[in-house]
């Protein structure tokens, strides 16, 4: 059988660099990893493109997504919906991509709970005053959205401990090494039950008495 990709979530505070960090890893790895580009009911940014950051959509198209059952997993985030499509996730899956899921908390656990094989990574600021910093730099949220972002990421602190890593973005290349590091040593991890299992099947299966 061939071997089937597995899930990455990447989580982590609003502003603290997961995007930057999630884009070089499939700028180098491109052969390895896919990226799945959620659906969203918020309005583009500036430099947002159309199925390049999100889908955009209409609250209306993004419900009518939800009954039809195209969604994966799905939240709703500081007034707006997000969602992972489906069919392009499983189908990059059935090609032994592993695919990269850049969702929120609650998503995470929406898709730790369908496929319990994935991998939960939350990425995290060196402290709140370098999140707040990173933040304003990026220009593209007024004060008050970035207030309400940082309530939120006071919040979605009760949830890091279902998460299977911590990762400390200080500096960028040192937080991309362990990522890599880490998603590997998951993977031959997960890799090694399946050689066992595979082994102790078939012997099972031959056993003679
Ligand atoms: P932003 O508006 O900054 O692009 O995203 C806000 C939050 O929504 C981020 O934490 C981002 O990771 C999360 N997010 C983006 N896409 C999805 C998705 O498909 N599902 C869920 N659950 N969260 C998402």
């Amino acid at each position: 059988m061939d071997k089937k990709g597995i899930l990455i979530v990447i989580s982590g505070f609003s502003g603290v660099g997961k995007g930057t960090l999630v884009k070089e890893l499939l700028t180098r790895y491109p052969d390895e990893y896919a990226l799945s580009i959620s659906a969203t009911s918020r309005a583009p940014r500036e430099n947002e493109e159309e199925g390049r950051e999100y889908f955009f959509k209409s609250r209306e198209e993004f419900l009518e997504m939800i009954d039809a059952g195209r969604l994966l997993e799905h939240a709703e985030y500081n007034g707006n919906f997000y969602g992972t499509p489906k069919d392009y996730v499983l189908s990059q899956m059935n090609e032994g991509k592993n695919v990269i899921l850049e969702i929120e908390v609650q998503g995470g656990l929406q898709v730790r709970k369908q496929f319990p094989e994935s991998m939960l990574l939350y990425i995290v600021p060196p402290d709140a005053k370098e999140l707040l910093r990173r933040l304003v730099t990026r220009g593209t949220e007024t004060l008050d959205v970035i207030k309400e972002r940082m309530e939120r990421s006071l919040q979605e602190t009760d949830y890091i401990c279902y998460y299977d890593r911590v990762l400390v973005n200080d500096d960028f290349e040192t937080c991309l090494s362990e990522l890599r590091r880490t998603i590997l040593e998951e993977q031959s991890r997960i890799d090694g039950i399946h050689h066992y299992i595979e082994k102790i099947r078939t012997e099972l299966r031959n056993l003679e008495f």
